[in-house]
């Protein structure tokens, strides 16, 4: 297959490219870099099936014959996404729709990475997909939360009113490899801080809870639910229902690096959720999808990644 990947030097985008080379498709990986690394696809770049299209999805994006979409370009980390709120709601909302009108185009199936952040700080625990959420409009999270939703909103337009072929995966915290150094988001924080011997900084009382995925689950999920039946659209969520408070997750990786760094505490920040898991019930029907990798698990191959990024 040709398979586009939109924010394919990311996180959870240079996964699925490293994938997607692996089975012998011919991947085309489109990145502006904001939050995307070269280190994270370099390898891929020797390689004949891929290709890099330095390109931003708020412009218009010019290809040809494709068979699958992977939107993942938007920096989801909140000090990334909040440094250029206006730039972050453009490109959830010119993104979706340049990749919808590509696929509608080129008759691709298109699979939009939308977040567990459309239900907001939610009313109903743990999150099930009928639920509508619980949003702040005005908030400093606005740009990206509701950039989700009015992207979640393009994608079923563009299917009931064009039939374009979608796919609406509600992705859930997930950690793991390639995550960068300085992303903000709380599990790299921590580990490198515990590594580096730093204070590990807690915002508000640690209280508030996550349920964190590994990137290897993340991504079995939404290659399932990107092949499957075509009546299955989603959304869904693709997360790992186990929870934790964030100063359970301090502590843990403090013990699981042995570092003597001390906890410390700080504001917590406006609209933070105060609560999160997924309900996977549906992806365990329609995807015969489960999380497999436990937290300990998954923080020591995260651990070891960061502690061969000599910090
Ligand atoms: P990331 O910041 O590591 O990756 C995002 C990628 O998109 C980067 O390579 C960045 O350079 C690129 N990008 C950003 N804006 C762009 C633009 N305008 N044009 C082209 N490329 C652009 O984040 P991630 O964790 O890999 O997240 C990937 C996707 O999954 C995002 O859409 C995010 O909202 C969604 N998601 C992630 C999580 C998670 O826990 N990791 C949870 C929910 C949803
Ligand atoms: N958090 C923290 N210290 C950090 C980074 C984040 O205590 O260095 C908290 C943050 O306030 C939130 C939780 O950890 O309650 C998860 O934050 P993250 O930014 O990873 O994801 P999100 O809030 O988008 O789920």
């Amino acid at each position: 297959m040709r398979i586009l990947v939109t924010g394919g030097a990311g996180f959870i985008g240079s996964h699925l490219c490293r994938r997607f080379v692996s089975e012998g498709h011919h991947v085309i990986c489109l990145d502006n870099f904001f939050t995307g690394s070269f280190d994270n696809i370099k390898d891929l770049l020797e390689k004949p099936g891929f290709e890099l299209l330095v390109q931003d999805v708020t412009q218009e994006i010019s290809l040809d014959s494709l068979d699958q979409i992977y939107n993942m370009a938007c920096p989801a980390s909140p000090p990334h996404y909040q440094k250029d709120p206006v730039k972050t709601l453009k490109t959830n909302v010119l993104g979706a729709l340049h990749v919808l009108e590509l696929a509608r185009r080129t008759d691709a199936r298109v699979l939009q990475a939308s977040t567990s952040e459309v239900y907001g700080d939610p009313a109903l625990h743990p999150q099930r997909e009928d639920y509508w959420g619980n949003v702040n409009p005005i908030g400093i999270r606005s740009c990206y939360d509701e950039g989700k939703r009015a992207a979640e909103t393009l994608f079923f337009d563009y299917h009931r009113q064009y039939g374009v072929e979608i796919k609406v995966a509600r992705i859930f915290n997930t950690y793991g490899p390639n995550m960068q150094k300085d992303d903000g988001r709380v599990v790299s924080n921590f580990i490198v801080e515990a590594i580096e011997g730093q204070n590990i900084t807690i915002y508000g009382n640690g209280s508030q809870t996550r349920s964190f995925c590994y990137i290897e689950d993340t991504v079995e999920g939404l290659v399932r639910l990107m092949n499957s039946d075509k009546a299955i659209i989603g959304p869904i969520n693709i997360g790992n229902p186990s929870e934790h408070t964030v100063k359970e997750l301090a502590e843990l990786i403090v013990a699981l690096t042995g570092s003597k760094s001390a906890l410390i505490f700080k504001p917590l920040p406006e609209d933070d959720p105060k609560r999160r898991k997924p309900d996977i019930t549906q992806a365990r029907e329609k995807l015969h999808w489960s999380p497999t990798v436990g937290i300990c698990e998954g923080l020591q191959q995260t651990i070891k990644y960061f502690e061969g990024q000599r910090l």
